[in-house]
Formats: C-alpha cells, sequence, structure tokens
C-alpha cells in the first residue's frame, strides 16, 4: 500500500505565516522533523537538490511549498463544474501521461495555499451570482488535493463549508486512498466524492506513486458508508493488449465491493486518453523509460484552445470505448448515470 504522503523539503513564504494555517503547518513539519526553507515567493524555489534535470524533477514532487494564493479569480471547469476552487497545484504521483506535467511547465512541485477564509469568501461571491442556481466547484483541477490533505485538512473544511452553504457543490477526484480524516466531515451530501479507477494494465505500468486499485475501492466503500455521494472517473481510458478484458474486470471488482445503497446515486466520467505535441515531449524528458503508446499516425487530431490540438482514439475506437465500457456501467450498475464520456 501507498504510505501518506509525507514531503521531503518544505518551503514556507513569509506571508503565509499570517495566517494560523501557515503557523500550524511550520509546527507540524518542524514536529515531524521536515527540512523547512523560508522563501520569499514560490518562483524562488529554485536549487533543488539534483544532480541533473530527471532529478530536480523528482525532487520536486516530493517539496511542499507553503504560500498564499494571490488570484482569487476562479477559472472555469467544464464539463465536470462550473468552478475550478484553488487549494492547491501539483501531485506527488507519478502518471506518466499526467497533464500537470505541461501545465506546471518547470515548476512541478506542491502548493499548497493558507489563505482559504480568502478562497471561501470568493467562492461565496460566485454563488451569489448564480443564485438560487447551484453552483459546482471542483477542487481537483490543478492537484490531487486528496493526497495531501491528511496534512492539511483544507478540503475537510471546505467539505465542511459547503455542506453549510445553501447552493454550492463541492467535487473532487483522486487516485489516492487516505480517505480517514475526511469520513466524520459534515458534508450534508454536498460533496461529490470521486476516485479516479483504471484497469490493472495501467495503473501497473502508468500511474506510479498511487494508490492501487484495490486500495482505491477499499477508500470508495468507505466513502460510501460515510454517505457521500460517489462518482468514478474512468481516466485515462487507454486502449493496450486486452483492454476489452480490463475494464470489464475492473468494474466487476466495484460492484462487487460497493454497498447497495451507493450504487443508487452514482455517477461515471469517461475520458479517453488523449495528448498534445508539447506534452508528448515532457512525457518523453520525465518517464524516459515509459511504454505509454503516443504514436500521433495512430490518432485522431481534434483542433483544440490555443492552437494546440490533441491526439485522441479514431472514431471506430471512440465507439468500440463507449460500446465496451458504457455498456458494462449500465449492465452493472442500471441506476448510476454517465454524465460524459469525452
Ligand atoms: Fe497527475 Fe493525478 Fe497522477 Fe497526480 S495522481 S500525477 S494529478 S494524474
Amino acid at each position: 500500500m501507498v504510505k501518506p504522503f509525507v514531503p521531503q523539503l518544505v518551503y514556507i513564504e513569509p506571508r503565509a505565516l499570517e495566517y494560523p494555517l501557515g503557523v500550524k503547518l511550520r509546527d507540524k513539519f518542524k514536529d515531524m522533523g521536515v527540512e523547512i526553507r523560508e522563501t520569499t515567493s514560490h518562483n524562488q524555489v529554485r536549487n533543488l537538490p539534483g544532480d541533473n534535470d530527471f532529478q530536480k524533477y523528482r525532487t520536486a514532487k516530493s517539496t511542499l511549498v507553503v504560500g498564499v494564493r494571490k488570484t482569487l479569480k476562479f477559472d472555469t471547469s467544464k464539463p465536470s463544474a462550473e468552478y475550478a476552487i484553488p487549494f492547491a497545484t501539483g501531485c506527488m504521483g507519478h502518471c506518466h501521461y499526467c497533464y500537470l506535467q505541461t501545465t506546471m511547465g518547470s515548476k512541478p512541485y506542491i502548493r499548497t495555499y493558507v489563505n482559504t477564509e480568502e478562497i471561501f469568501d470568493a467562492a461565496e461571491q460566485y454563488m451569489k451570482e448564480r443564485a438560487p442556481e447551484e453552483t459546482r466547484f471542483e477542487a481537483s483541477c490543478t492537484s490531487d488535493i486528496v493526497g495531501i490533505d491528511h496534512l492539511t485538512h483544507t478540503l475537510k473544511h471546505a467539505i465542511e463549508y459547503f455542506g453549510r452553504s445553501e447552493h454550492g457543490q463541492l467535487r473532487f477526484v483522486t487516485k489516492f486512498a487516505h480517505v480517514d480524516h475526511l469520513l466524520d466531515a459534515d458534508h450534508k451530501g454536498r460533496t461529490r466524492f470521486r476516485f479516479s479507477i483504471n484497469d490493472d494494465y495501467v495503473i501497473k505500468y502508468f500511474e506510479p506513486g498511487t494508490s492501487r486499485l484495490k486500495d482505491r475501492i477499499e477508500a470508495a466503500v468507505k466513502v460510501a458508508e460515510a454517505g457521500y455521494p460517489l462518482g468514478f472517473i474512468v481516466a485515462p481510458i487507454y486502449l493496450h493488449e486486452g483492454w476489452q478484458q480490463g475494464y470489464p474486470e475492473m468494474l466487476e471488482h466495484l460492484e462487487a465491493a460497493l454497498p447497495a445503497h451507493a450504487k443508487k446515486n452514482l455517477t461515471f466520467e469517461l475520458i479517453q486518453h488523449r495528448f498534445t505535441k508539447p506534452a508528448k515531449r515532457v512525457i518523453q524528458k520525465n518517464y524516459p523509460m515509459s511504454k505509454l503508446e503516443l504514436d500521433e499516425n495512430k490518432r485522431k487530431y481534434k483542433w483544440g484552445r490555443y492552437g494546440i490540438g490533441k491526439y485522441v482514439y479514431q472514431n471506430e475506437e471512440q465507439e468500440e470505448i463507449k460500446d465496451v465500457i458504457g455498456s458494462t456501467i449500465y449492465k452493472m450498475f442500471p441506476q448510476s448515470r454517465i454524465e460524459y464520456f469525452t
């Protein structure tokens, strides 16, 4: 079982110490014996230990920066929510295909923001604008927030904050099984707790540093028993030899483990594997031994934002994915809802 994340190195921005959570985290890491360095801004996190980019990248992935979120304008987050709520960025996982490799560029370390009250206030404004419509906030657009939350409990506070709200809903997704501290949060059914799942082949070869399927399913059962609305994101759906068996098998494990009440209000989101040309270059640099197939010639080109197109599966392959995975879901979980396939 993958152990809960402990950073090797912590940077604390001085302004973070103006907030109670900043002080709490500094004391916590001190007690844990983690090396702490001060920095005036996260952009100054330079000279990470390591002889070359490859090693520095790995050090960064186990470095935590405790900072203050300056931009309180939220990005939109289609199709799963109206807004992305920024509590953290970066991730300690090493999924070869992860889009954070390109979006975080040369700063792949993890950041957690301690000005949570200001972030909640901003969320409040967004909710007011849309009321009485519900507003959904996605907390895992730029990180796997559950993976660090046993240290910060920011997500736990957010769950309770949205539990008290009139028109807000929270959602996030994780590949980590360290959920115990979230089980007694007073969520009032306003948080959808999702797990990202994949078949054994994909987890084994492309998702090092994350919890295994069995552990994610065990965690999902606990979450269901704690009364949270539950969901699964099957992503990235990756066509490898034997995928037509691998994905139904994954769903069988899920079906056997979940309590009956959880199957009534279950959502699935299906996302096929895709890559861009810049992402391919970064993946090949960070994970040179990866067997992830990134051959443009085998894919269909789809125009994207900012002129950066992505390579997705061919139309017939997409139809087959919907057929194999979609029909298994409907067969095994007839009361569930597939929210989208993209
Ligand atoms: Fe990226 Fe999620 Fe893997 Fe973390 S767990 S490396 S965010 S894909």
